[in-house]
């Protein structure tokens, strides 16, 4: 399976709403492998998430999952609606594959409802908490043409990974294992 490059902040796809995937369109080959292809982009990037539109694709599509710890099952998502369950914002580290070598805390709904279609077309309808939310808010962010900086609250937080696993790894949890997306 092919690895796609990544597209930085700064190429369009970025800041452009996506386009909803026709439901007849699920099936086509092209769709498919381009799945694939973000999979394998996504593990060869050691990333927990890829929206298409970080390919370059402005199309209503992210794939995401991690082996863990915490384990988070793979998933497609295609043409997702979120709705942010009840609870109080939580602020993590965040980064981005389209935004390398940066970290920032992040704000984000403790659990969403995420509703959406599978790789097959099938509805999908479940709630997300924890890491995987915050994944999940994440990428969807993507589709709308949204990166984790317009979420921060702080841009003093903002930094380099390595520099915070430097002077930061006594008392909190490494960057590195944080979402990146
Ligand atoms: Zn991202």
């Amino acid at each position: 399976m092919p690895i796609l490059p990544i597209v930085k902040l700064g190429h369009p796809a970025l800041r452009t709403p996506a386009q909803p995937i026709p439901a007849e369109g699920i099936a086509d080959p092209g769709l498919q492998a381009l799945i694939d292809d973000m999979a394998a982009t996504m593990a060869e990037a050691r990333g927990v998430g890829l929206a298409a539109p970080q390919v370059g694709r402005e199309i209503q599509l992210f794939v995401y999952g991690a082996p863990g710890p915490p384990e988070i099952p793979f998933r497609t998502v295609i043409n997702p609606m979120l709705t942010p369950q009840p609870g109080e914002l939580l602020y993590e580290w965040e980064g981005c594959l389209s935004i390398p070598d940066l970290r920032g805390l992040v704000p984000r709904h403790p659990a969403v409802r995420v509703q959406g279609l599978d790789r097959e077309g099938r509805p999908l309808d479940y709630v997300a908490s924890g890491f995987e939310a915050r994944i999940v808010q994440h990428e969807f962010d993507h589709l709308n043409g949204v990166v984790y900086l317009d979420r921060m609250r702080d841009l003093r937080s903002l930094a380099y990974a390595d520099e915070l696993d430097r002077f930061l790894s006594r008392e909190a949890p490494a960057p590195e294992e944080t979402a990146v997306g």
